[in-house]
């Protein structure tokens, strides 16, 4: 179902206290949302998140999942055991993950299968890089990372699934791409998506990520094909996280 969704991506930042702290004064400021909000800590802080986000109604998320099930696959978390954790969502090809640790597109299509199977809502992330879009190939290389996904889980599984556009040139650098950039970017996903099936692309959440700050996003948020955020470095503050959650609300 198309809805307004902000995202919190950690990343690998955080501690202990930070997670009380932040979740705490989270809560107090969110707590009248019309918009659905998700955090997604680091995976060793899932427990004291699910324990203080019991009835509440922000989500949790994780920032990678395995492609397998089970098995001698050191040091990776599957998708059954984030449920366990409580998460509904988990982040999927990232581009960090793609450009750190050699995610190809075929291994997030698998990611995206597995994250289905245990009803988590996978948020596949695409994006070109700077040179990429210099060289005119933003959308073949969105195109080309979003048919993987759908040739894994066929086009209908759309309907549980949420995209983010995340230009690689814009995260964490403070270039956010302006609203027509990532505008145009979001109705070419749309319009892919439609090419298969109107009515699952009339129901994509569609997310934009990249600098999103308390000072952009309500500009960003307002175009028509941008259902809301994934958020890097913002959801680290809990004032500007919650700014940008009610710029999208
Ligand atoms: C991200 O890492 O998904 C992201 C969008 O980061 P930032 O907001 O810091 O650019």
């Amino acid at each position: 179902m198309r809805r307004k969704l902000v995202i919190a991506n950690w990343k690998m930042n955080g501690h202990r206290s930070m997670v009380d702290q932040l979740l705490a004064g989270l809560q107090t400021r969110l707590s009248e949302l019309s918009v659905q909000v998700v955090i997604c800590p680091p995976a060793v802080y899932l427990d004291q998140a699910q324990a203080l986000l019991k009835g509440s109604p922000i989500s949790l998320g994780a920032q990678n999942a395995s492609e397998h099930v089970t098995g001698a696959y050191t040091g990776e978390i599957s998708a059954q055991m984030l449920r366990e954790f409580g998460c509904d969502y988990v982040l999927l090809g990232h581009s960090e993950r793609r450009s750190l640790y050699g995610e190809s597109d075929a291994v997030v299509a698998q990611k995206t299968l597995a994250a289905l199977k245990e009803r988590l809502t996978p948020v596949l992330c695409v994006g070109e890089s700077d040179a990429e879009r210099a060289s005119g190939k933003t959308e073949q290389v969105v195109s080309r990372q979003l048919s993987a996904a759908i040739e894994a889980v066929g086009v209908e599984a759309f309907s549980d699934i949420v995209v983010a556009y995340e230009p690689v040139w814009a995260i964490g650098t403070g270039n956010t791409a302006t609203p027509e950039q990532a505008q145009a970017v979001h109705y070419h996903i749309r319009q892919q998506i439609a090419s298969l099936s109107e009515k699952i692309a009339a129901d994509l959440t569609l997310l934009y990520g990249g600098s999103v700050n308390a000072d952009n996003a309500a500009e960003l948020f307002a175009m028509p094909d941008i259902d809301g955020g994934l958020i890097g470095g913002a959801s680290l503050d809990e004032q500007a996280f919650t700014a940008i959650c009610n710029a999208a609300g």
